[in-house]
């Protein structure tokens, strides 16, 4: 979500005539998106905006601005800590960023926090980081509550955009040659709940999933996150079914001990939790599943730990994304001081979690090998340019030799390796 906003505050500013600089000291205006999802987060905000001081004092004339979560959650506190910020302006004020600038200039440092926002900013400029796939936001905000998590206070309530908006969107990234979106909410499960067309409430998100399907040109759609709780049959059912929508499923489990499900309000159990996961085994031919796991959450104790990696034994997923919990001061957890767990105990759990996954991913990954699949590149390889690397239908980085591919060519390839992490390829 914070990387979809920054492309779309690179349009805003390209849109005022501004052109992108090549580096930090060839630049004029800096914008700081900044993420406060985890504490280290908000720490290295503090620490960069001390280095842009300066940047900042080396020519009168530049402008620094904050924004994003962490300008949401502390408001006055950035101001405080850093002065010698410009604009300081929250989540709900992007579509303000060029009008805050400017005021700024006339005016000297500014904050603008609204606390929410009325209707989804649907036509703003977007620079795309990428040539090929591209990040289409449906909803923002959050109507769940979930003890850990920092997001529903500085996202606000759920609000969806109408289908119309995004098909349009979709149909225009297409025309400029993009191949793959990927929808992005909170929620993406309960998108369209707060909606009403012709009268009528709640346009499912698998319908949204219907209509983006018929857009000639397109030939992948992914979707994060949905949430376990409402995750319905017919979505299932329409990843089945439509060729575009790429058989791979982000179900997030977070813990698998329903003391700390409870805990964590994640309002779901276990039990309802692996009926998901085989229901998604049942429906999807050869689907991958991905999740996230939070270890160390207040009062985890050994067995529910274990109980975590029951379900990591059962589910297989492809990929787990491990997290240790960090409180986030203004959510409930952050007040279960008296059963913080140890970072010893913690760091234990996250590398028994880590060794366990790594072999049930490698595992997973080997079946891929001898396999034909489609793969869309997206770019060279980090490394060198003599790879190119893409994704696979289920998501999986697969690399592949650069030789008489290009960037957006989406082709068939023979699988001939795995690593836990990734799997190489050849040309068919
Ligand atoms: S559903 Fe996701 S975004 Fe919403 S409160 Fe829970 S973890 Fe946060």
């Amino acid at each position: 979500m914070n990387e979809h906003d920054s492309e779309r505050i690179a349009g805003l500013f390209e849109q005022d005539g501004m052109i992108k600089a090549t580096s930090i000291e060839n630049s004029d205006i800096l914008f700081v998106n900044t993420c406060t999802i985890r504490e280290n987060a908000d720490d290295k905000l503090y620490g960069t905006l001390g280095q842009l001081k300066v940047w900042k004092s080396k020519n009168i004339n530049r402008k620094l601005l904050v924004g994003g979560c962490a300008a949401q959650k502390d408001k006055e506190l950035v101001r405080n800590r850093a002065p010698w910020v410009d604009v300081v302006m929250g989540t709900h004020n992007l579509t303000d960023v060029v009008h805050l600038l400017n005021q700024s200039e006339d005016w000297g440092p500014i904050t603008e926090v609204a606390d929410s926002i009325e209707t989804l900013p649907t036509d703003a400029p977007s620079i795309r980081e990428s040539e090929v796939s591209a990040l289409v936001t449906i909803q923002i905000g959050c109507d769940n509550s979930c003890t850990f998590c920092i997001v529903p206070s500085v996202r606000g309530p759920e609000i969806s955009r109408r289908p119309s908006d995004i098909l349009n969107e979709v149909t225009k990234l297409v025309d400029s040659g993009i191949k793959e979106i990927t929808l992005l909410g909170q929620n993406v499960n309960s998108y369209g709940r707060d909606l009403k067309i012709n009268g009528k409430s709640k346009p499912y998100f698998s319908e949204l999933l219907y209509i983006l399907n018929e857009i000639d040109g397109l030939k992948r759609i992914r979707f994060t996150s949905p949430h376990p709780k409402d995750f319905k049959d017919v979505t299932l059912n329409a990843v089945s079914t439509l060729d575009k929508v790429t058989k791979q499923i982000h179900i997030p489990l977070q813990s698998g001990s329903d003391t700390i499900l409870r805990k964590m309000q994640r309002g779901y159990n276990k039990k309802k939790f692996l009926e998901k996961v085989d229901s998604a085994i049942i429906k999807i031919d050869n689907v991958s599943l991905t999740t996230d796991v939070i270890v160390g959450f207040p009062g985890e104790s050994e067995s529910d730990f274990e109980e975590t990696l029951s379900v990591l034994k059962y589910a297989k997923f492809d990929a787990v994304y491990m997290f240790k919990f960090s409180p986030r001061p203004g959510t409930k957890a952050a007040d279960y001081k008296d059963e913080f767990i140890d970072q010893d105990v913690i760091n234990d759990r996250f590398m028994r979690l880590k060794q366990l996954q790594t072999e049930i991913s490698h595992k997973r990954l080997k079946r891929f090998i001898g396999t034909t699949q489609m793969l869309l590149i997206e770019n060279y390889s980090k490394k060198t340019n003599e790879f190119m690397t893409g994704k696979i239908d289920g998501g999986h980085t697969t690399h592949i030799s650069s030789k008489n591919i290009n960037i957006g060519d989406y082709v068939t390839v023979l699988i001939n390796d795995a690593t836990p992490f990734a799997l190489k390829s050849e040309l068919v």
